[in-house]
């Protein structure tokens, strides 16, 4: 196999994966959320300009005449560069990749409220055309209690910057984050500020508590009680019924999602993403932990895939080897299976 001579960072959103990528900075600048191990044992760094220049001419040589129209932007915040620097990489990548339509980044709010309005236009202008929003929750207090390092005001904000640029503005958020203490919280926060913000597109991710994190030890301490899975939908329900007056594309798409198929754009699917929630919700426990085990063990990819008999019936055999009677022993072989997907 072909060695590459251009450095590659550990991490890329899942719809970058046929993207250019090209690295700029090194591990996150924030690296203390109490979920995320991302950048553990990484120091974060901004590199040098000819260097990422050197690595951009690189991918060039080692790509040859394969066409990329995107490109992302590695590590965890392209924003952190100096104005200057940022825009002469772009333009660097715009003469060495003529075709890409859009370049991407990872960007912290508070970083990005650094920059001036002129600056942001000049980025985007210059070809940085997407940013992917890591607001994880719309909530004062989860994001207090995850050490986010952000507030409710600096991510919306960030926002109104980066769509005033022109922007595109992709959003996470974690289902979950708030645990059974802040889950009310959770929710109206999170759909107010979506509310506010209309992002290009919302994505949705399933909180999984990491071995070793800050948030583990909390769970161990009792100060942070993780929602079942069936609570997780029912927050996802309340959260898509109080999205409103947006045009957002919403999505499942990270396999952690328990229902896949929970995409579309808002307004329009709005119904029937409430639908399928509701369908979820209206099957028996028996069926509805049929069908958790089924996801979490690879075999359905969607609630239709149940009417699989010999899938149905096969997830149902290892649901009766756990004891399918008991919902704590069932519900916390769901929460190591979760863990075992990040
Ligand atoms: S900002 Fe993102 S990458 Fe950095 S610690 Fe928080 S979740 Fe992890």
């Amino acid at each position: 196999m072909q060695q590459l001579h251009f450095q590659q960072g550990p991490i890329r959103p899942p719809s970058e994966a046929d993207s250019l990528l090209i690295r700029t900075t090194q591990g996150c600048p924030w690296n203390k959320c109490s979920f995320c191990t991302l950048f553990d044992d990484m120091e974060f760094s901004i590199r040098p300009v000819e260097d990422i220049n050197r690595d951009i001419w690189a991918a060039k040589a080692f790509y040859k005449d394969r066409k990329f129209t995107r490109c992302f932007l590695q590590d965890g915040d392209s924003f952190a560069m100096e104005t200057t620097d940022l825009l002469e990489v772009l333009q660097t990548l715009k003469q060495t990749f003529p075709e890409l339509e859009q370049i991407s980044s990872y960007g912290r709010a508070q970083t990005m409220t650094k920059k001036t309005p002129q600056e942001m236009k000049a980025i985007c202008d210059a070809g940085l055309n997407m940013l992917y929003c890591g607001m994880e929750s719309g909530s004062i207090d989860v994001l207090k209690k995850m050490k986010k390092g952000i507030t409710p005001k600096s991510i919306l904000k960030s926002a109104e910057y980066a769509k005033q640029a022109g922007m595109k503005m992709m959003t996470f958020i974690i289902m979950g984050l708030g645990g059974k203490e802040l889950s009310e919280s959770h929710v109206t926060g999170t759909a107010e500020l979506l509310n506010q913000i209309n992002p290009e597109e919302i994505r949705v991710l399933t909180l999984a508590v990491k071995a070793g994190t800050d948030l583990d030890d909390m769970v161990q301490q009792g100060a942070f009680t993780p929602l079942t899975e069936k609570e997780m939908v029912e927050e996802q329900r309340k959260l898509i019924s109080l999205l409103d007056g947006i045009s957002s594309q919403y999505g499942n798409y990270h396999s952690i999602n328990l229902l896949m198929e929970l995409s579309g754009r808002l307004p329009v699917a709005k119904h029937n993403l409430l639908s399928t929630l509701d369908r979820f919700l209206s099957m028996d426990s028996d069926e509805q932990n049929n069908f958790i085990l089924g996801r979490r063990i690879h075999y359905y990819t969607r609630l239709q895939d149940m009417e699989n008999r010999l899938y149905f019936d096969t997830v149902q055999q290892q649901l009766s080897k756990i004891g399918n009677t008991n919902p704590t022993a069932i519900e916390e072989v769901f929460y190591h299976l979760r863990q075992r997907m990040i």
